[in-house]
């Protein structure tokens, strides 16, 4: 199973993320928690990352289609992965497509969350009186992280929509709610 979770900033992606890569004993790669790890260790890569992230842009094509590189090519990804806030352009998707021509496989599945914009602003506000995190502290911040999504993200609805692995789920309710919902798209991928 190779597969995707995508979302807009605030679905709920990491908490469902780690359900379904735990289900399927595969590995939970997150770009943005390998990100936030760069910066914590001052590497060379977190120096370059922090301030675009800070101010809710994406981070550069080329950054993540290296680091994403490095990672898949990890044995732990052998036998299949789930991508977390990865692809997030139309270019990332291509780069994905031709890393895993490779290695003789591909996508099996993208799972999109769909959830309202207002539930997703209150959601991340919330989310940063706890998680410490700079971009989930300021309205403003979440709204440009909100819209990079809208602007340069969304279209992979279409990209994957036109491979025949595009599953919608919806995003909103309580959490096992929409587990059991991911649950069942997952029986036909
Ligand atoms: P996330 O934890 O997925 O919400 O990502 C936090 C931040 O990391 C994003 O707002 C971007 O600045 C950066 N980031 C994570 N993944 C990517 C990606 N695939 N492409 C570009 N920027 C990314």
């Amino acid at each position: 199973m190779n597969l995707i979770i995508l979302g807009p900033p605030g679905a709920g992606k990491g908490t469902q993320a780690a359900f379904i890569a735990s289900e399927q004993n595969i590995p939970h790669i997150s770009t943005g928690d390998m990100l936030r790890e760069a910066i914590k260790n001052g590497t060379e890569l977190g120096l370059q990352a922090k301030a675009v992230m800070d101010a809710g842009n994406l981070v550069s094509d080329e950054l993540i289609i290296e680091l994403v590189k490095e990672r898949i090519s990890q044995d732990d990804c052998k036998n299949g992965f789930l991508f977390d806030g990865f692809p997030r352009t139309e270019s990332q998707a291509y780069a994905l497509d031709s890393l895993l021509e490779n290695f003789n496989t591909s996508i099996s599945g993208m799972i999109a969350l769909e959830v309202d914009d207002e539930i997703l602003i209150s959601r991340l506000l919330e989310r940063g009186k706890d998680s410490g995190r700079a971009d989930d502290s300021n309205r403003e911040i979440i709204e440009n992280r909100i819209s990079e999504y809208y602007n340069k993200t969304a279209i992979l609805k279409t990209y994957y929509q036109r491979k025949n692995c595009y599953y919608g789920v919806n995003g909103i309710g309580e959490i096992d709610e929409i587990t059991s919902r991911i649950i069942d798209v997952m029986s036909k991928i």
